[in-house]
């Protein structure tokens, strides 16, 4: 049966909202993979739609949208974050598709932001609707955000999303600088040869001229039209040297976390930050902390995961906290040691393309 998408929203959206801590679950167990890597990190996409077309993300058209009585609810996603964090789960980052699209956002952000022992919930957006709705998120309770900004000129921008709205993802980051409580503002540029190259000194201006730590990340083989290939991907220490090169030193930020997925630098007067994230040529598996909740309720441990396992039918159908928390703690058993995108033939490209699987 097709339930009409009003009624849908108006049935699921429903929180309970209050001010209150939440009650933590009653659960066991620890989130500790096969080679004794500690997840603490959950991506939780909440749909799988999006405004823009990125072409390194999502086919200009015809991607088949998960119908709308199998993505979950925000009470099934408060439900199912809250026994993560049981199971040890420290941050949350809601992504997509585009977060934003989906109504009550605020009203998720608000229920999330109760759950004890979460250190740290943020979000991921493209940025064109953050205008609007900044001011909702901060009052909600969001600390963190990033957003995706590929390039600064306008022909460019509509090149690599589709769409000519590179102004209103500007005014969206101009917004954010209006709501202190949202901090860092990271803007994140996905680096591919013969395009990024000549943004890269710009990208850089902008980091000194404002409170933005931009993040180049390289571009990874998850985009649906199946385009990506090697020679596309700009590494992060060619970008490094550009900047060096017609820009200005950089100098590595002190007491970085070694296990974090991004390298960032300042400028010798320490204004400014830019950062790199090189997953195609410094993997950085070994320390990889994440796991993936898909909009449908499929666990991803790897953005590269042939398999998921499926919380969504196993809820609905009446499971407690503990056999939803054993369904984690299974998956999270059989987390991929590496991504193999630098083996050859031995790589064979994920399920899902990006926007399905949640950045
Ligand atoms: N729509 C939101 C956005 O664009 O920020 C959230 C979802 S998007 C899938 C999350 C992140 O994945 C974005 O920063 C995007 O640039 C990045 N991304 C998408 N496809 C990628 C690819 N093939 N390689 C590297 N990063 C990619
Ligand atoms: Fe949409 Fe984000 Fe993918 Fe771009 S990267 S198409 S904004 S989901």
């Amino acid at each position: 049966m097709t339930i009409a998408l009003p009624m849908l929203l108006e049935r699921t959206e429903a929180l309970p909202g209050g001010s209150e801590k939440l009650q933590s679950t009653d659960v066991h167990g620890e989130l500790v993979d096969g080679f004794d890597r500690h997840i603490e990190d959950l991506r939780i996409s909440i749909t799988d739609r999006c405004n823009f077309r990125c072409t390194y993300c999502m086919p200009e058209e015809g991607l088949q949208w998960l119908k709308s009585d199998i993505v979950l609810t925000f009470p099934e996603i408060v439900r199912l974050a809250r026994i993560g964090v049981d199971l040890g789960i420290r941050e949350i980052r809601l992504t997509g598709g585009e977060p934003t699209l989906r109504p009550g956002l605020p009203s998720l952000i608000r229920e999330l932001s109760r759950i004890p022992a979460l250190e740290s919930l943020s979000l991921t957006t493209n940025g064109f609707l953050l205008r609007r709705l900044a001011g909702d998120l901060a009052e909600a309770g969001l600390t963190r955000i990033n957003v995706s900004l590929d390039t600064l000129q306008h022909d460019k921008f509509h090149q690599i999303t589709r769409r000519p709205f590179l102004d209103q993802v500007l005014a969206g980051l101009e917004e954010l600088e209006r709501h202190p409580t949202i901090r860092p503002i990271k803007v994140n540029a996905v680096a591919m040869r013969d395009f990024t190259e000549e943004d890269v000194v710009a990208f850089a201006r902008l980091a000194r001229r404002k409170p933005y730590v931009i993040r180049f990340i390289e571009f990874m083989p998850l985009d649906a039209d199946g385009n990506w290939e090697r020679e596309r991907v700009l590494s992060g220490r060619e970008i490094k040297a550009i900047i060096e090169r017609d820009f200005m030193p950089l100098v590595p930020v002190p007491g970085q976390n070694p296990s974090s997925t991004s390298r960032l630098y300042r400028f010798p007067d320490g204004i400014g930050e830019i950062g790199f994230i090189n997953p195609v040529s410094e993997p950085f598996c070994a320390t990889c902390n994440r796991i993936r909740l898909t909009a449908d309720g499929q666990i991803r441990t790897c953005l590269f995961s042939i398999e998921e396992h499926d919380l969504r039918r196993p809820m609905r159908a009446g499971a407690t906290d503990q056999e939803l928390a054993d369904i984690f703690l299974r998956a999270v058993a059989h987390k991929e040691k590496k991504h193999r995108i630098n083996e050859g033939e031995q790589f064979q490209r994920a399920s899902r393309s990006m926007s399905q699987i949640g950045g």
